[in-house]
This record gives structure tokens, sequence and C-alpha cells, in this order.
């Protein structure tokens, strides 16, 4: 499962430069997204981007901060989750539109692009890059309304799909959330600025405190130091992402008011209640596995222990183009410890598993250290149907639950034994009601409908 994009904007209430803070802010979402980073500009008169290809650190230099001065500042950081990863689809994307320069960032999928682009071609329109948050921005600068906070209701009108953006114009800083509130979107505050962030980990690194979630289907203003709200659509269904509980938000971040570290822990309690096993030792996958073992081992009482060595170093598995060269890329990424694992019966816990092939490389890895025994363990339940909202699924095709049964998954991950959390328990660990969260990729219940067409696509593009 890979992440989707992380977004974040200051106003500031000095005319100082808030480009430090947004740096800093990306550099804490940036595990939402490693592909390319950008940050965009006012200084009330004119808007300035500058954006490139890999991290944040990358990116951005000493000299940015010279250049990107202002008083109003978005940021983003991407991962692609339609459109080819390049430096067109890097964000934010400027416009110059009659309402004067834009730029946006955009968090989520559109489910509607096809017919988009194709409407916008019709109108004359043409492209310089391949991802649906170019065609936000077009629709925003082809609007006949009058001002720009009407000219983005009217392409909020038109859009479907998952969007959490922050929107920059000259004068005024804008952030909103798709009618069901697919993926999250905070407000903060310091003594001298206004913050928005995808998570709250954003706030904690800037020294902002937390105010509260932009709700679904609500859009919020900064303009002349006032921070004003709007309801755009009420009429859609809270739909949260389970994911970004399971696995996607790092886990000092808050989300509704929960934890995302005390909800992982709480998932691996559960999971050890519903799939106890005798073994010597609990280890986590690293890192988005740790809070789940941590929970596992204290509920069953068997020891938590590190296992499994993550190099920090390299890159996601995202840049390997085809299957062969994933499962290298687990090998690159983690190694065994191996005085910790053998002649040991190891309980091995994971977040969730997707195609398997990396699952099955981790257990090959703790068998040839010398376990005796390798119990996997899922924090989530299995995943059966594709995300179509900005999430690196894959396909059905490629979805080894949607697949093979329990026992044919255990065959392939050569596992002596293998247990997934059941959706209930994943509910009850959240501790949040079921119907605030998307669960399609369990329970088929898609909050926002896909068009046909787009579910015979293969999904994304590397
Ligand atoms: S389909 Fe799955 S990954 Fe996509 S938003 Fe829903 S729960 Fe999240």
């Amino acid at each position: 499962m890979r992440e989707a994009c992380g977004v974040f904007g200051i106003y500031s209430f000095k005319d100082d430069s808030p480009f430090r803070d947004v740096y800093y802010g990306l550099f804490a979402l940036q595990h939402r997204g490693q592909e390319s980073a950008g940050i965009a500009v006012s200084n009330l008169e004119d808007v300035k981007v500058q954006k490139g290809m890999g991290l944040v650190n990358q990116v951005f230099n000493e000299q940015s901060i010279n250049q990107l001065h202002g008083k109003i500042a978005i940021g983003h950081v991407r991962y692609s989750t339609t459109g080819s990863s390049n430096i067109e689809n890097a964000q934010p994307i400027l416009i110059n539109s009659k309402y004067g320069p834009v730029a946006l960032a955009h968090n989520g999928n559109l489910i509607n692009t096809e017919d988009l682009r194709c409407e916008l071609k019709e109108r004359g329109l043409s492209f310089i890059g391949t991802s649906d948050s170019e065609l936000i921005a077009a629709l925003i600068s082809t609007s006949d309304k009058s001002d720009i906070e009407s000219a983005i209701i009217d392409m909020l009108n038109k859009i479907k799909g998952a969007y959490s953006l922050v929107i920059l114009t000259k004068d005024s800083l804008i952030a909103l959330r798709d009618p069901n509130g697919i993926r999250p979107l905070s407000i903060g505050k310091t003594e001298n600025a206004y913050v928005f962030s995808s998570e709250t980990c954003g706030f904690d690194i800037i020294g902002a405190h937390f105010i509260r979630d932009i709700n679904n289907g609500e859009l919020v203003i900064i303009k002349d130091n006032e921070m004003r709200s709007r309801i755009f659509s009420n009429d859609s269904r809270e739909a949260l992402c389970i994911f970004e509980f399971i696995y996607f938000a790092r886990p000092d971040s808050i989300i509704h008011g929960r934890s995302l570290y005390e909800s992982r822990v709480n998932m691996g309690k559960y999971l050890a209640k519903e799939h106890p096993v005798r073994a010597d030792l609990v280890i986590p996958v690293p890192e988005s596995g740790i809070p789940a073992a941590i929970g596992y081992a204290d509920e069953s009482g068997i020891p938590y222990g590190e296992g499994l060595i993550k190099n920090r170093y390299v890159g996601r598995t995202f840049i390997e183009p085809n299957q062969e060269m994933r499962s290298l890329g687990v090998r690159i990424k983690l190694n065994p410890i191996q005085d910790a694992v053998r002649g040991k019966k190891v309980i091995v816990v994971d977040d969730s598993i997707v195609r398997g092939t990396t699952s099955r490389q981790i257990v090959k890895l703790l068998k040839e250290a010398g376990a005796s025994e390798v119990h996997m363990r899922v924090s989530s339940p299995k995943i059966l149907n594709p995300c179509y909202y900005g999430i690196d699924t894959a396909t059905r095709a490629e979805l080894i639950a949607a697949n093979l049964s329990l026992e044919g998954i255990a065959k392939y991950l050569d596992v002596d034994s293998l247990g997934y959390l059941s959706l209930n328990n994943l509910v009850k660990a959240v501790a949040l009601p079921e119907k605030r969260f998307c669960l399609a990729c369990f329970n088929d219940d898609y909050p926002v409908k896909v068009p046909e067409k787009m579910q015979s696509l293969k999904l994304f593009f590397k």
C-alpha cells in the first residue's frame, strides 16, 4: 500500500516568510509521498512556485528561502496515483486565471477524470501533465463566475471522488475536503499564522496547535487575517479512508480525536485475542507494524523484540517496475537479526497484505535466518477490493486475498499460520463509529460510485 500525497498550507498574519514552516511541514508529511515536492508562496502581489522531483530536502535549498518570500504559502509532497511520475505532474499547480494567479495542491483521486478531460479538450484546452489535479485547476480557470470563491464552488460541482485541497490566491488561502472527507485535512494555529495540514504531525514540527479537522464537504477560507467556513455539500456520508488509521498516517498524528498510535496498539491487542498462537517472540515488520506488534505482545504475554532491521536510507520499492525487482527491493530494505530469531517460533506482525510478494519475502528471510516457525498476523482484514480514491492497492487481479483462500495465502507465503484482524475488531480498535469510514477495500461499499469504465482500467501508472 502506498500513500497518495500530503498537503500543507499556511497564512501568516505577519509579513515574514512562511516558507520555512511549509518546508518543515512537508518534511513531517514526507511519508505520504516521496516522488516530488513543491511550495508556492504569495507576497500578496505575485505567486511564485518551486517544485522538483525527489524528497523535500532534495528539492529545496537555502536559496529557496530568499526566492520564496511572502505571507501565504502552500506545499505538496506527491506519490503518483494517477499520471506519471514526472515534473509536469509535480505540485503545487500554478495557473494564471482571470482571478489572478492560483496555485493548488491536491491529495486524493478523482473518479470522473475521463469525462472531465474530454469535456475540457472539447472546449479547446490542452494539458501539460496527466494528473487529475491539473483538471481541477483547469475547471477553476475556465469558470464563468465572477470571483474565485464562486469559481471553486463551480469546480466542486463538477468533480467526483476523493480530494483534500489547499488553494492559494494572491491574498487568500482556501482548504477543503470532498463531500465524503475521504482524505484527512486539519486546521492548526501558531501565534502568528493559521495552518492546514494533511496530518497533525505537520503542526507539531512547527509548534502549531491543532484546532480541528475540516469536515467533509466543508471549505475554509482565510483572507484579511480572518478565517471563515462554508459547507458546499451536506448530502453525503462521511467516509474517511480507514487506511489512514491502519497505515498511512504517522502514528504520532491524531485524526477525529483518536491517536493513531493507540488505535494501532489496540489493533494488535484484538489480533492477539482473535488469533492466538504459542510462540517465543513477537516481531513487527518495521516500521508500520510496530504499534500493532507491541499490542499483540502486550495482550498475549509473548515477548516483543526486533527481528528485522530496516535500512532507512533506501527509497521505497515503488521505483522498481516489475514483480521480480520488487522482490529484490525487500532484500535491500529489510534484513533479519539472526541472533534474535534463530531457533525461535516467531510471530511477525504487519499492517496489511496487498499482493503478498513482500510478505513472502519477509517469511523467507526469517526462515533463512533460522526461525523454527513463522506465524504471520495482519492488523487489518483481507483486502478484497481495489481503491479508486488515491491509494495504490493494485488491481483486483493482483490482490492476493481476492484470489486465494486463507489456506491458499498461507501456503503461498509459506507461513506456519496466518491470521487477519476482523473488520468488526478493526472498528472496535479505532473506537469510532463504523459509518464514519470508507471500508471499501474490505466490504466493497464504495462511498462514491465508481464508473464502470474506471473499474475496468488498470488504475495506476508507474
Ligand atoms: S477503498 Fe480502501 S484505500 Fe481506498 S479510500 Fe476506501 S478504505 Fe481507503
